[in-house]
């Protein structure tokens, strides 16, 4: 038998150190990880979602996301009809401080226009379509990858839109536009870095990424990620052994507050190349992998 080279030896030393991060069943509950319907396949349970993720109102209103208005939905949760959003893109300033956006004070008013108001609402009792990653026995290697996703708005709320994977060399090993579901309503261009022009001749959909991913994930697999949950329910997956940096650098405040993954991109990864992708979603997996690798 073949002994094994160094390099391999050292990528199963990161893969053992990694296992040890993963976070237990009851952690994955709290942070509203999606987790397997016990009888129901495919369906996903979301524990502690009302906490974080309001739902579907049934009194046909919702809530903006950014401007707080409240606004007409029909039956499916869409907009009745369009009403203009002002907002600050950045609205959660300490009192006091100015918004981050245009520097402007608490009361200052709103330095950006929509055509239409957004939400992030979804409806817990509809979270089917789920890959197991548990189930792909064609994938059974013991490796380790960091994603990031971009999610923008549709008529019915946010949906994924751009997805990067990394190894442990940082490398990337699987990048894509994805085409939402529903009518694209706004870029979410503040926190996305995704325009109209991103999206020409993108035809590839969630389906077609969910096959992708059947090559790559499986069982033994380690996913790492900053908030991965939001990113799992997004991209229809339920995965087992997950590594978060939210966890991995707890606030020093503790919970609720959490660490903005570009908080730590400053305060602990040097001003890093990030090689191989343009894109924000690559270049955040990327610091997502650092990140993990510098404290495991
Ligand atoms: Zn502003
Ligand atoms: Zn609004």
């Amino acid at each position: 038998m073949d002994h094994p080279s160094l390099y391999e030896r050292l990528e199963r030393h990161r893969y053992e150190r990694l296992e040890r991060r993963v976070l237990s069943e009851n952690l994955m509950k709290q942070y509203s990880y999606p987790r397997p319907h016990p009888h129901v396949k495919g369906q996903a349970l979301i524990s502690n979602a009302r906490k974080k993720y309001s739902q579907i109102p049934s009194n046909g209103t919702k809530v903006c996301r950014r401007c707080r208005a409240a606004y007409s939905v029909n039956g499916n949760g869409k907009a009745v009809k369009p009403e203009v959003c002002n907002y600050h893109p950045n609205n959660t300033p300490n009192p006091g401080k100015p918004y981050r956006c245009c520097g402007g004070g608490y009361t200052a008013k709103p330095c950006k226009t929509a055509l239409q108001h957004v939400s992030d609402d979804f409806d817990l009792s509809n979270m089917t379509g789920f890959l197991l990653t548990k189930e792909n026995m064609s994938v059974t290697g013991r490796e380790a990858y960091a994603l990031d996703a971009e999610m923008i708005y549709t008529e019915c709320g946010l949906e994924i839109a751009c997805l990067s994977i990394v190894n442990t060399k940082c490398e990337v090993v699987y990048e894509t536009m994805i085409l939402p579901d529903n009518p694209i309503l706004d870029y979410n261009t503040e926190f996305s870095k995704l325009t109209s022009s991103d999206f020409a001749g993108v035809t590839t959909t969630l389906k077609d990424v969910h096959k992708k991913l059947l090559t790559l994930w499986g069982p033994n697999t380690i996913l790492i990620g900053h908030g991965l949950e939001s990113d799992l329910i997004k991209l229809r997956v339920i995965h087992d052994k997950v590594v978060d940096t939210l966890v991995l650098y707890p606030h020093k405040r503790g919970l609720p507050f959490l660490n903005s993954l570009q908080y730590l991109k400053d305060n602990y990864l040097s001003s890093s190349t990030f090689a191989g992708t343009s894109k924000k979603c690559g270049q955040d997996a990327i610091a997502v992998m650092k990140l993990a690798k510098r404290i495991s």
